[in-house]
């Protein structure tokens, strides 16, 4: 009989271990909370380590189709706009590493992910939000708000920054803390743009105590703008999406001295979204990561800072590597926790690596002084050895 695998959160780990879970034999069946399948209104960059296994997935065709592929990553001051490196993200690129890097607006990553989940069998369940977990020797059962109640063999946990998949397997686990950093996003129709604000390429902007960040989405018919300043709501919690006004962030601009282009770009969208930063320690041992019948993947197991732009990345990586030891126990019996833990020894390390690189961009991004001019003359000598991230993409 084919074992089911339930999958706790709909967003792009559980889309993904849904798809990673059917081709290895499972029968996935997916509990979102909300009421319908969306995704903010944002930009996503992948590099090759999650395209190649959206490739594999049979994905790479519809993802050149929505997706926007930027020949260049260029890194220039946020003050005085100078340039202080770039390394090519084109065809060179895509050849050292066997796929492209390819930035997108993450609804359509997201209704990618879920036609294919579709496609393999995944039962897709809205509405359900997962508020209680128990495991038993031979399988695992959620209880659902809703009242109704599904078993299974296995459980993914994918629900997020504040899973409650981790809190009820994990008791002890702290709280996601606030990084004390905001990021603002709007998306920016490329053909309304003053022709200084258009752009094929990723650009980022380093300044003092903030930075920003711009790529195409949507075949480059469309910008993607993030900006990261440093401060806290007083609102907390899970409130972390926000609307926000450019006029807010034209100020954050002005008091840092910020270069007339990023200015400009404040005042191109009159609405922004405010996203207050959330993260967790990085995962300190792969018991973290599986328990018994259920095991942890995505921003639920290692939610990180935005800085390396790598936590669908993860959640991808997660995703394949968990269908992987999934198919080492067809029939989801006694050896399941076994593959379970492997699936976490396989994993936590290198998560735990990106977690920690993704808080030091964020130290190095904002840094100020003398270690500001040590940043800059170090891109400026080094420029490409350090922008790529070898035994990270290949
Ligand atoms: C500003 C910013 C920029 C970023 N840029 C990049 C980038 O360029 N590249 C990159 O790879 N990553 C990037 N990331 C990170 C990336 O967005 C996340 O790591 C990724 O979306 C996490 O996906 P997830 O499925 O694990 O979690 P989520 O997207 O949070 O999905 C969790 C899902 O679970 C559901 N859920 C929650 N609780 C329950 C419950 N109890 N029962 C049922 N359902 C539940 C939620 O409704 C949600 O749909 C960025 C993040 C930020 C904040």
């Amino acid at each position: 009989m084919t074992q089911q695998l339930l999958v706790a959160g709909g967003g792009m780990a559980g889309l993904a271990v849904a798809i990673a879970a059917a081709r290895a034999g499972w029968q996935p069946r997916l509990f979102e909370q909300a009421a319908a399948f969306s995704e903010a209104g944002a930009g996503l960059q992948l590099g090759p380590n999650a395209t190649r296994r959206l490739d594999a997935w049979g994905l790479g065709a519809e993802l050149e189709r929505v997706g926007a592929f930027p020949r260049e990553l260029r890194v220039r001051g946020a003050c005085d706009a100078k340039p202080l490196a770039s390394m090519a993200l084109g065809t060179d690129f895509a050849q050292r590493y066997g796929a492209p890097y390819v930035t997108l607006h993450r609804a359509d990553l997201h209704d990618l992910l879920r036609g294919r989940a579709r496609a393999l069998g995944t039962q897709l369940n809205l509405e359900s939000r997962v508020a209680a977990v128990s495991q038993s020797g031979d399988g695992v059962a959620l209880d659902l708000d809703s009242g109704g109640r599904a078993e299974g063999a296995a459980l993914a946990g994918a629900d997020g920054l504040w899973s409650t998949v981790r809190a009820q397997v994990w008791p002890g686990s702290t709280a996601a803390r606030p990084t004390g950093h905001l990021a603002y996003r709007a998306l920016l129709k490329q053909r309304d743009l003053p022709a200084h604000l258009r752009s094929d390429d990723v650009t980022v902007w380093l300044g003092p105590r903030l930075h920003a960040v711009t790529y195409p989405v949507r075949r480059g018919e469309w910008l993607n703008a993030v900006a990261i300043v440093e401060g806290d709501l007083p609102r907390s919690g899970q409130t972390w999406d926000l609307p926000a006004f450019g006029a807010d962030l034209l100020r954050s601009f002005e008091a840092a001295s910020a270069c007339a282009e990023l200015k400009d770009l404040a005042s191109a969208a009159p609405w922004w979204r405010l996203w207050v930063l959330h993260d967790r320690a990085p995962v300190a041992a792969a018991t973290e990561m599986a328990r018994g019948r259920v095991a942890l993947l995505g921003d639920a197991a290692h939610p990180m800072r935005p800085y390396f732009a790598q936590g669908a990345g993860m959640a991808i990586e997660d995703a394949d590597e968990l269908g992987r030891c999934l198919s080492l126990v067809p029939d989801g019996g006694a050896q399941l926790p076994a593959a379970l833990s492997l699936y976490a020894a396989n994993r936590w390390a290198r998560n735990a690596r990106v977690q920690r690189r993704s808080q030091r961009n964020g130290r190095i991004f904002h840094a100020t002084g003398a270690m500001r001019v040590a940043r800059d003359a170090a891109l400026k000598v080094l420029g490409e050895r350090l922008l790529d991230a070898n035994w990270l993409y290949r």
